[in-house]
């Protein structure tokens, strides 16, 4: 079949081969600039596609990645137990295939889960996960590649070419490695104790930068920079995507006197989306498979709300199949107006944070987030202890006007919750963050015995 050249450097053919860029001296060279700069050039052009062509290259991609997880003993036995054949189209056997949930891998041998011959060739890493054990998992080269190009249309998306400072509590792989400053931080906590080191940042950097971070390390940044009154030349500020709410949004443009953009990405599974000029959030499609689907994992139509499922095409040592991220969204299918084709996704929130109370009701985490934020002025941080069925403490950092506003919080919990929720206000200084560095908006510290 004809492909274009911009379409064989997507699936990774000819001079593009992951073979060739992937060679242990090529890949820890300069010349990895090469296929960036490919990846990139494509990329750029690629998110204005027809829909036709966008899904033929998914087409390609699954067909490719389904030839490929035959070195994996634990896929393998999935597509056998499946019964998937090779005479089904790859959307097909895609549908024959099981979710998989992170605790089906987590404690399984690695030798089992992953492609032997591709390990001398891939860097391991580790979700922290704040409910339960840590995930270690590996990417491979192949998937870093195209990753730092895909993370490179992210921040061009911006419309804004700046150096990225990207404050992390530790490295990612596959983060652009092109122009972006990396700045240490151990967590949400010591950002307070840092503000002279963003000083001297600002004075580095005069021209100005993109400020990339966790959302809640953003508006605490910006948190610090009012109360101090100080100024940083940031001309975009990008948050991973959860638990940004509208106010955090107005809040930090505000204060920042900047343009925020979210993204969407995980650990595992990589950057997935990416907000355009509009501030709509655009699937990375060249880079993953992406549904929406219902209680019996069958796709719903688009509008409908469901669990995200994700199908990654790069990462051949540990493939992701059908992985269930813990989020859930809306899929859009009209086009934006932005002109790009790649899908929409509206983020609805993470299924791991419903608040499940008495009479089988359940709140999400960001309803609250949403209604919290038009009291910035009470409350400037906030983690939610359920302690029972209908009990809660919430810790609060207050603000000037916490006690005047106590009441109208207190009604305001008790609509959002359940009509017999026991609220105890708890004021502290200080809110302990989790072990990767971010806030800590809820804990359930009961065992649900229902
Ligand atoms: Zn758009």
């Amino acid at each position: 079949m004809f492909t274009s050249v911009s379409e064989a450097i997507l699936l990774k053919h000819g001079l593009r081969s992951d073979r060739i860029w992937t060679s242990k001296f090529l890949y820890r060279s300069i010349f990895r600039h090469i296929p960036l700069f490919l990846d990139t050039y494509v990329l750029m052009k690629s998110q204005y596609w027809s829909r036709e062509r966008i899904e033929r290259i998914q087409d390609e991609r699954l067909k490719d990645l389904f030839h490929h997880v035959t070195h994996v003993p634990y896929w393998r036995d999935v597509f056998n137990t499946a019964g998937v054949d090779a005479s089904m189209s790859p959307r097909e056997i895609l549908s024959k295939l099981p979710v998989t949930l992170k605790k089906a891998l987590v404690g399984k041998r690695m030798d089992y889960i992953t492609d032997a011959s591709l390990l001398a060739k891939s860097d391991p890493d580790y979700t922290s996960g704040s409910t339960g054990k840590p995930f270690h998992f590996l990417q491979d080269w192949h998937a870093s590649l195209r990753s730092f190009a895909v993370t490179e249309r992210i921040f061009r998306s911006t419309g804004k070419r700046f150096p990225i400072v990207y404050m992390r509590a530790r490295p990612r792989n596959g983060f652009t490695f092109y122009r972006h400053v990396w700045f240490y931080i151990r967590g949400y906590n010591s950002i307070r104790h840092r503000v002279n080191d963003f000083k001297e940042l600002g004075r580095q950097l005069r021209k100005g930068f993109i400020l990339y971070g966790y959302t809640s390390w953003v508006v605490e940044l910006a948190r610090q920079m009012e109360k101090l009154g100080i100024e940083l030349p940031v001309r975009v500020a990008m948050v991973a995507g959860e638990h940004l709410t509208e106010s955090d949004r107005a809040y930090v443009e505000r204060v920042m006197k900047t343009e925020l953009f979210t993204l969407y990405a995980s650990r595992e599974v990589g950057f997935l989306g990416y907000e355009c000029e509009l501030h709509n959030m655009h699937i990375s499609e060249e880079w993953a498979y992406v549904e929406v689907v219902d209680e019996n994992n069958l796709p719903l139509p688009p509008g409908r709300e469901g669990r995200i499922l994700v199908t990654t095409f790069d990462n051949r040592v540990m493939p992701f199949i059908r992985y269930e991220i813990g989020d859930t969204g809306v899929m859009t299918d009209s086009l934006c107006a932005c002109g790009r084709t790649l899908r929409t996704l509206t983020f609805k929130g993470r299924t791991t944070e419903l608040i499940e109370l008495e009479d089988s009701r359940t709140v999400s985490l960001l309803d609250i987030a949403y209604a919290l934020g038009s009291y910035r002025d009470s409350i400037r941080q906030y983690q939610i202890i359920q302690t029972g069925k209908v009990s809660f403490v919430m810790k609060v950092v207050p603000g000037s006007s916490f006690d005047a506003h106590k009441e109208s919080l207190d009604a305001l919990m008790v609509r959002l919750l359940h009509p017999r929720v026991r609220i105890q206000w708890e004021l502290t200084g200080t809110i302990p963050e989790a072990k990767s560095g971010k806030a800590v908006y809820f804990i359930r510290d009961f065992e649900n015995k229902s």
